[in-house]
């Protein structure tokens, strides 16, 4: 899922993010609640027709932005989280009724539960907590109203800590929601401790529903996480590395602000039918890298977008044919 945390997957039109093969976007309960106001959203139609997206669009409950800012935070109780809001700085308060109630005026396909993310490595009596309120809350949002048609997916926290992984995947999955998500992970924790959870606990969450890792936009990342069973993931790394004048290739990342691509008559790419590729050497793309050119950070959108979409799409078929393993081997040897 491309995200479009403000109601736009920055610089690109939704018919380019669409033809890119994206089929499901993600948007930001947290931002859109404050600017322009999910009140608003819902009086001009709901999310879809604001933005102009009539495929499918998850929206996350504000709780990641919540926790990841954590200078913000006033207090955390059983009852909700208190933060200051980073547009106005006023004091506001984040409940999983409150979570519901915003998804619903946007009008979202998939609305996410309200959870604690507690940082990685704090110590077990936090993550504790964290795993007992994102439960409380699960059950209280499970009761709340929602959009009409409105899928709704629990979130397991408990960090890399095996019981309270464990214990929050099954309190999570007896509450019985149309889909999944492992929360709490790829936040700093050690790398193959991280692999290594989402291995054993997607295995404990229902296969019959999806399965949604948070916040995974890394080829290699994306590939083991697929091979552990997800279904789903998201990340804004595809379209922040094009804002820093990065390309994703099959060869690895390239940083176009580099001299050696200077008289580059390459694609990005050549493996890869985007936009960019289509048309414009890795030379031209430097140029407007270097100069600050707004469609050098389009072009590396596009093609970073494309790369991330083409991966998974290649992973979906492979798992089809049985072929899976060879393509991830194939895949991550190119990537060294
Ligand atoms: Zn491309």
């Amino acid at each position: 899922m491309p995200v479009g945390t403000k109601g736009s997957v920055k610089s690109l039109h939704p018919d380019e993010v669409r033809e890119l093969g994206a089929e499901i976007l993600l948007g930001n309960t947290y931002h859109l609640h404050f600017r322009p106001g999910d009140e608003l959203i819902r009086d001009l139609g709901g999310l879809h027709r604001f933005m102009g997206w009539e495929q499918p669009i998850l929206t996350d409950s504000g709780g990641f932005q919540v926790f990841s800012l954590r200078d913000t935070i006033a207090r955390v109780d059983d009852d909700g989280v208190t933060f200051r809001n980073v547009y106005d700085g006023h004091a506001t308060r984040f409940t999983p009724e409150l979570a519901a109630q915003i998804q619903a005026n946007l009008g979202s396909d998939i609305a996410m539960c309200l959870d604690q993310v507690p940082p990685a490595g704090v110590p077990r009596s936090r993550l504790e907590e964290a795993v007992r309120r994102t439960t409380a809350w699960a059950e209280r949002q499970r009761r709340a109203s929602r959009a009409e048609g409105q899928l709704r997916f629990g979130i397991t926290q408990g960090g890399i800590d095996p019981e309270l992984r464990r214990r929050s995947t099954e309190e999570i999955a007896a509450l019985d929601f149309d889909g999944n998500a492992i929360g709490g992970l790829a936040i700093g924790e050690d790398r193959d401790a991280m692999f290594e959870t989402t291995d054993w606990s997607t295995a404990l969450l229902p296969a019959g529903k999806p399965r949604y890792f948070m916040g995974i936009g890394d080829p290699e990342g994306i590939l083991e996480v697929i091979e552990a069973g997800v279904d789903m993931f998201d990340c804004v790394l595809p379209t922040r590395t094009a804002r820093t004048g990065s390309a994703l290739t099959r060869e690895g990342r390239l940083n176009l602000r580099n001299a050696r691509f200077a008289r580059d008559e390459r694609p990005l790419d050549e493996n890869c039918s985007c936009p960019a590729c289509a048309r414009f050497t890795r030379a031209y793309i430097r140029h407007l890298v270097n100069q600050s050119e707004l469609l050098g950070l389009r072009l590396l959108s596009l093609h970073n977008l494309r790369f991330t979409c083409d991966l998974a799409r290649g992973a979906r078929e492979a798992i089809e044919t049985g072929g899976f393993a060879a393509y991830k081997r194939d895949f991550l040897e190119r990537l060294q």
